[in-house]
Order: C-alpha cells, then structure tokens, then sequence
C-alpha cells in the first residue's frame, strides 16, 4: 500500500510530487502518455517567477521532473486506464499493473479543443495542428493561420513568425481576450496580420495537405475561399477527467469540484492543476496548487495512521 500515487506530470504533479516526497510519502508518479504536460508545448515561459530570462516549456518539466526524483519520487511512464477512488483503499490500474494506495492527487490536465469543422480530423498532421512548438518548423516560410484570439493563439502566432512567411490570425470576434503585452507584440510584428468577425467553416486540403479554409464573416455573412499552407487552433482547453467523472464531483463545465485545499467530494483524493481550474491555468498556479495538493495529502495520510500533524482536517 502506497501512501499517495499522483497521476498527471505537470507542473501540479511534480509539484505536489516534490511537497509529498519531502514528507517522506515516497509518491508515484504516473506520468500519461503527454509526459510534463501542455507545458511542454511552451516554447518560452516568460512568466515563471524565478526565471527572469525565460526557461523553454520543455527544459522545466525537466528540472520538475529532476527535483522530484532528488527526494525520492518514483515515475511510471505509463498511462492509468481505470481507479477507484470511492473507498479507503484507493485502486490505481494501468494496462498491466494495479497499484493501491491511501490517497490520489489527480493532476491530468487538460486537452485542447477542436474546432469541429469538416476537414479537422482528417488533415490533423497533415497541416492542421494545435502545438506551434511541436509543428512550427514544417512550415517555414508558408502562410499560416492560427485561429482564435487568446493568449495561446497571440503566444504561439508570434512564436510561428520564426518559422513561416506570414501569420494570419483569424478571431471569430473583433476584439482579443489576451493580454495587452502580447497584443502590443502581435500588432507591431509586421509577419502577423488579423481577420476579424470570421468563423472557419471547414478545412480543405488535396488528400495528403491542407491548402485552404472556408471562411465566413459573422457580421457580414459573407463567405469565401482562403488559401494557407497551416491552421494551428488555440481555442480552450477541455478537462481531463474521463477516467474520474463518475466518481469525482465536476462543476458546470466540467473541471474537478475541490476546495480551497484541492480536496474533492472523495476523502483522500485532490485534485490540483488544470483539471480543477477553469480560470487561471497558468504553470505557476499549477504548481501552487499542486504544492497545496501535496500538503494535504501529508495531513490526510498522517491522520490515517493517527500522527499528530497540524491544522485539523474535516472528513468530508
Ligand atoms: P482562452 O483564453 O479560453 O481563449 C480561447 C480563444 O478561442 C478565445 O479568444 C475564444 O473566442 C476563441 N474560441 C473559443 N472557441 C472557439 C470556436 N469554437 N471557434 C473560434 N474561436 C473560439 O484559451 P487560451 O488562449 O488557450 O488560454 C487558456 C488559459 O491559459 C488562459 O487563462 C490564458 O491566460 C492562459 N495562457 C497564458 C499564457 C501566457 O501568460 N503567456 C499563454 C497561454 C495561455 P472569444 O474571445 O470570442 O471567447
């Protein structure tokens, strides 16, 4: 019986990973199949306190990920498929091994969005991406869109322009949600250009490549043909709580119920993270949470085998 198993490998799981390990809790990590998460999708993290030139999303998970095995961490690459969390026991499988343990930190993120256009499935690989880091390369010197009006979209248009001839981000409104910084970079980066008030319809492409969007105007109602060479969409996240749902309380739209001490509607399970933030999603209030995560499952694994810990703790 293991004292926690943490499942994600986020800033929220390492984090929490790191708080439980110095407790001695020798947690597990099981990492899933996107090893450190959508931070790794981060070319360059401008806003981590304590790194004022910047750290490549990649490069942090691995030092996450290195801090978290100094204190004795144990990582599974591997991909859970089944819990149980509703008893004492908590029951954690992957595809070939069952795992036990008194408590759970879920830390499993969240995915992007589709657009669910006609077109998106099929040229995904094929021209139609959600990862500028991953993809941007391939596209040197092509025209790109980038679809959506966010600070991923604004983010990753600008990281495109190293890469293609021009970025052409498409909003379905016209006014942008990110933040005035990167609108300001956007603006003034001569690579990057705006179409406003406009869906895309579908994605079209000759079989192996996409070549083009059906675009239509909101306002106007008119519609068109848009040749590009890419489409990368950066339109929201949906939680991932699949494998959690039927037992773990969810809110409206679908993130992790928890309190302000990540504690779920199941006693000895938290949640931290992406999964249960709907509003933030930043790395850093990731890994806040995920150190808050780790914290109460000290407390909660303490009360279990009756040592003193501070604070009380109410069963819920
Ligand atoms: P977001 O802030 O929710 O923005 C999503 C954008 O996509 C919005 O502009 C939205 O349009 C548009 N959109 C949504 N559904 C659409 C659809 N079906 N068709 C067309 N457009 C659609 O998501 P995000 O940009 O991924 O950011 C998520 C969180 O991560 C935010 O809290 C953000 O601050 C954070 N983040 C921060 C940084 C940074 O600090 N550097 C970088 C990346 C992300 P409307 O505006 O019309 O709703």
């Amino acid at each position: 019986m293991r004292d926690v198993i943490i499942i994600g490998s986020g800033p929220a799981g390492f984090t929490a990973a790191i708080y439980a390990a110095r407790a001695n809790l020798k947690p597990l990590v099981i990492s899933g199949l996107e090893r450190g998460g959508q931070v790794t999708l981060t070319d360059d993290l401008e806003n981590f306190p304590g790194f004022p030139d910047g750290l490549g999303g990649y490069d942090m998970y691995q030092l996450f990920e290195k801090q978290a095995q100094r204190f004795g961490t144990e990582l599974l690459y591997d991909v859970v498929t089944h819990v149980d969390l509703t008893g004492d026991v908590k029951i954690v499988k992957t595809a070939d091994q069952t795992f036990e343990a008194k408590s759970v930190i879920i830390a499993t993120g969240s995915t992007p969005k589709r657009l669910g256009v006609p077109g998106e499935e099929q040229y995904i690989g094929k021209g139609v991406s959600y990862c500028a880091t991953c993809d941007g390369f391939f596209f040197t010197d092509k025209h790109v869109v980038v679809v959506g009006g966010g600070n991923s979209a604004l983010d990753e248009g600008l990281y495109l322009t190293r890469h293609a001839r021009q970025v052409t981000i498409i909003h379905r409104r016209d006014r942008l949600r990110a933040d005035a910084i990167l609108q300001k970079r956007a603006f003034d980066n001569e690579k990057v250009d705006f179409v406003w008030d406009t869906v895309i319809e579908e994605i079209v492409g000759n079989g192996d490549m996409v070549t083009g969007l059906k675009l239509k105007n909101v306002k106007t109602g008119q519609a068109g043909d848009y040749p590009i060479d890419g489409i990368f969409i950066f339109i929201g996240h949906y939680p991932n709580v699949d494998l959690f749902k039927d037992q773990v309380d969810l809110d409206e739209m679908n993130y992790i119920k928890t309190d302000r001490r990540t504690r779920t509607n199941l006693v000895g399970v938290f949640a931290c993270g992406d999964v249960q933030d709907s509003i933030y999603r930043q790395a850093i209030t990731a890994a806040g949470s995920g150190c808050q995560a780790g914290m109460e499952a000290e407390k909660y694994v303490a009360e279990l085998e009756g040592k003193a810990y501070p604070g009380k703790l109410d069963k819920k």
